[in-house]
């Protein structure tokens, strides 16, 4: 499969090329150049595939013949070894819960399908890979958890310090092995600045072979589209019409819930869950599309003013609004509605919902008002002990720690202080 930049000003590249390079050399993401839908048959006898077939036949076509079929089936089954239920809350509402991998996060797919290709494609080579990545929370702990012990790759995750969650800090800092933890004196946009300028600095890039983990690589971006066929497949038989909504940031996992549907796969709709950085919400209703500085929320791992893949969103609907809107709708909440929707879960169903799955669960809510005849999917994205501080207040409860979470906090942190991009770059070059 080749890939283009969605700047056109960069040459077509091989799913290797993308997944190593990450952004093309014109800073535009990477786009499949084919979307070839799947056979009828896949959807119509999906109840009787396995779960490792249905990924295999959705991304097949996004990484053959880069990667032998047999070396992909085995990454395939790495990648998925743990549950995705679908937890029915009535007739109109389920959660899709994505939060049973190793960092409890849907963030670990991605980062376990991307590791392992890289991995693949490392085979033999004796130059490393230095993979980057500046993390808010989840990103940095799925991606240390994806590649930790992978041969040939080291990566460095830059946290800004005192600013993420205990877990999330412990599941970044006490890996080791090829896993190295920088804690940055400053905030996210610090960390991000000084991945970016990593990326630019020739002196850097000719010794040291650099690439980035986030959802703008494709290997981390499509494999999210496998749980949306498992959803389908157990629902099908069920209910009607399907909808999801996904609580969303970057907009990387709903995008990938849209290769599925290009793929084939009958998703009726899709609902962009966001908090109060609400660009998309803003952009559906107006046509304008005007990024505001980010604003802290309790759904942070959503706090992103300007999502990346949006682009993505747009090129798959021709650029235009009219397919974009037949297809996509958005609404945001406040923190304060957010605890109320915790709250509301807990109440109505027994269930305890982190403040992410919460959005998705009222943006849910508003959708069935205009379509009542249709069957609504929130994603629920992380498991709540990761929020631990919000969801206790907000629920007045303690919440027994999972078996994953219980190991990490029990180790020690270790990570190491820099300031500045000065200090970052003599740490890669003097590894
Ligand atoms: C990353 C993340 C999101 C946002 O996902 P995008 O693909 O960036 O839209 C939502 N919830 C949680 C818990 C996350 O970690």
């Amino acid at each position: 499969m080749n890939y283009y930049s969605l700047n056109k000003k960069a040459p077509h590249a091989s799913f290797k090329e993308a997944v190593v390079k990450g952004l093309a050399p014109d800073k535009g993401l990477y786009f499949p150049k084919t979307i070839t839908r799947l056979e009828d048959s896949v959807f119509e006898n999906i109840e009787h595939l396995t779960r490792e077939e249905i990924a295999l036949k959705a991304i097949e076509q996004f990484v053959s013949p880069e990667i032998p079929l047999e070396n992909l089936k085995a990454i395939i089954k790495e990648t998925i070894a743990f549950d995705f239920p679908v937890v029915e809350f009535n007739d109109q509402i389920s959660t899709l819960e994505l939060f049973h991998g190793p960092t409890m996060a849907f963030k670990d797919v991605g980062a376990r399908f991307m590791a392992r290709c890289l991995s693949h494609f490392n085979q033999g080579k004796t130059e490393e890979i230095t993979v980057l990545v500046a993390t808010s929370g989840d990103t940095g702990g799925a991606v240390a958890h994806g590649f930790l012990g992978v041969k040939g790759v080291k990566v460095v995750i830059l946290y800004p310090k005192g600013r993420v969650s205990v877990v999330q800090e412990k599941q970044l800092t006490t890996l080791g092995q090829n896993i190295t933890a920088l804690e940055v004196n400053g905030v996210f946009d610090d960390c991000q600045d000084m991945v970016k300028r990593a990326f630019l600095d020739e002196e850097l890039t000719s010794k040291i072979q650099l690439t980035s983990a986030n959802s703008i690589n494709v290997a981390r971006w499509l494999p999210q589209m496998f749980y949306f066929f498992f959803a389908y497949q157990e629902l099908k038989k069920k209910h009607g019409k399907i909808v999801f909504s996904v609580p969303s940031g970057n907009f990387g996992n709903i995008c990938a819930g849209m290769i599925a549907k290009k793929l084939g796969l009958p998703i009726h709709h899709f609902i962009a869950a966001n908090n109060e950085n609400n660009v998309i919400t803003k952009f559906l209703k107006t046509k304008q599309y005007s990024p505001e500085t980010t604003v802290a929320t309790i759904s942070n791992a959503m706090d992103v003013s300007n999502p990346s893949n949006f682009a993505r969103i747009q090129e798959l609907h021709d650029q235009d609004f009219k397919s974009l809107q037949k297809d996509l709708s958005s609404f945001s909440y406040t923190d304060q509605q957010t605890e109320d929707a915790i709250t509301e879960i807990k109440t109505k169903y027994n269930y305890i919902a982190d403040p992410h799955g919460a959005i998705g669960y009222l943006a849910c809510k508003d959708y069935l008002k205009d379509d009542e005849k249709v069957h609504c999917v929130f994603l629920e994205t992380a498991h709540p002990t990761k929020f631990l501080p919000t969801v206790e207040r907000v629920l007045n409860v303690k919440l027994a720690l999972p078996e994953q979470i219980k190991q990490v906090m029990n180790k020690k942190k270790i990570s190491m202080e820099i300031k500045d991009y000065k200090e970052f770059k003599e740490y890669l070059l003097n590894r």
